[in-house]
């Protein structure tokens, strides 16, 4: 089994690991590097709509790889096509990577199969709507009620195209377009195919076995995932988890669930995260909870909660 990490090393979030054997391939996770776009983005400073995979693409956010990004995100032949269009240009309008299909006709299978989600974070699920839509989702089942949800919500985000692509195609050219006599560009919604992963069950994505194993996170519906190569090597990700939060309490926890599972487990690889491994400092949201009692307490008039999702 070969790993590959594609993002998640020395940084928070973002990762993108791509796991092979014979031929078989699949991601754990493909998350938005929060850290490193930062530096880039901003609220009011976001990727262009059209050219998001590009622009992301040109400041490293996402890996220059082969056969697994939509055309229509790659690619703007209408323009690279024109004949005025500078060479320097072409740079703006073609990412320089072949999409899935040119992969899949040029060698005849697909560079990679499925993604695997532990959970709806956007730092592990953000740049998922970058991938053809034939790049089926593994997920549990809250996890892709919180896609649902985001996709409702944010309906003009990409980062919330995991479940639908909205593929972006070329119209015929129209006087009465936003340039007269540009082509307008129409969206055709497609539902990618989602597995949905069995909690304690093994399920088989993309010729590798897997199983879920429900961890506590500060999100519902968050997994770690027990993968059986078809050699039979196994590699256990543990996506992003705690063992001091609400479902670490009380008898039958996940936590606890998830000891036992894995106690005489001894997989060939361990892929796990930490941020706050030396922390004495026992941080979950009871204090959150304690502090916001607080201030609703002490408050003489209406409050309002917002909630922001990341
Ligand atoms: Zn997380």
């Amino acid at each position: 089994m070969k790993v590959t990490c594609y993002g998640g090393v020395r940084e928070i979030g973002g990762n993108k690991i791509l796991l092979e054997e014979d031929g078989a391939a699949l991601f754990l996770d493909f998350g938005l590097p929060m850290g490193r776009a930062g530096e880039f983005f901003d609220e009011f400073v976001q990727p262009r709509t059209g050219s998001h995979l590009r622009d992301s693409l040109s400041v490293d956010l996402t890996p220059r790889l082969d056969g697994i990004y939509r055309s229509d995100l790659v690619c703007r032949p209408d323009v690279i096509d024109q004949a005025e269009l500078p060479t320097d240009a072409a740079p703006l309008f073609d990412a320089g990577v072949r999409d899935y299909e040119e992969v899949l006709q040029a060698e005849g299978r697909a560079r990679a199969s499925a993604v695997l989600l532990s959970h709806a974070h956007l730092d592990h699920v953000g740049q998922v709507g970058y991938l053809d839509e034939r790049i089926s989702l593994g997920c549990t089942p809250v996890t892709r009620t919180i896609l649902t949800v985001m996709e409702e919500l944010l309906p003009q985000r990409i980062d919330s195209e995991a479940l639908t692509v909205r593929r972006r195609v070329m119209d015929t050219a129209s006087e009465r377009a936003r340039f007269p006599g540009a082509p307008t560009i129409k969206t055709e919604r497609i539902h990618r195919e989602v597995v949905t992963l069995a909690e304690y069950g093994e399920v088989t994505v993309g010729g590798f076995r897997v199983e879920a194993l429900p961890v506590d996170h500060s999100l519902p519906g968050c997994c770690a995932l027990l993968i059986t190569a078809p050699s039979g090597k196994r590699a256990l990700y543990t996506g992003d988890l705690r063992f001091n939060g609400r479902w670490s309490r009380g008898e039958g926890n996940l936590t606890e669930r998830l000891r036992s599972r894995t106690r005489n487990l001894q997989p060939e690889l361990l892929i796990t995260e930490g941020t706050r491994i030396r922390s004495e400092h026992a941080d979950d949201e009871s204090a959150v909870r304690r502090e916001l009692t607080e201030v609703v307490a002490g408050s003489p008039g209406l409050v309002i909660f917002d909630w922001a999702w990341k």
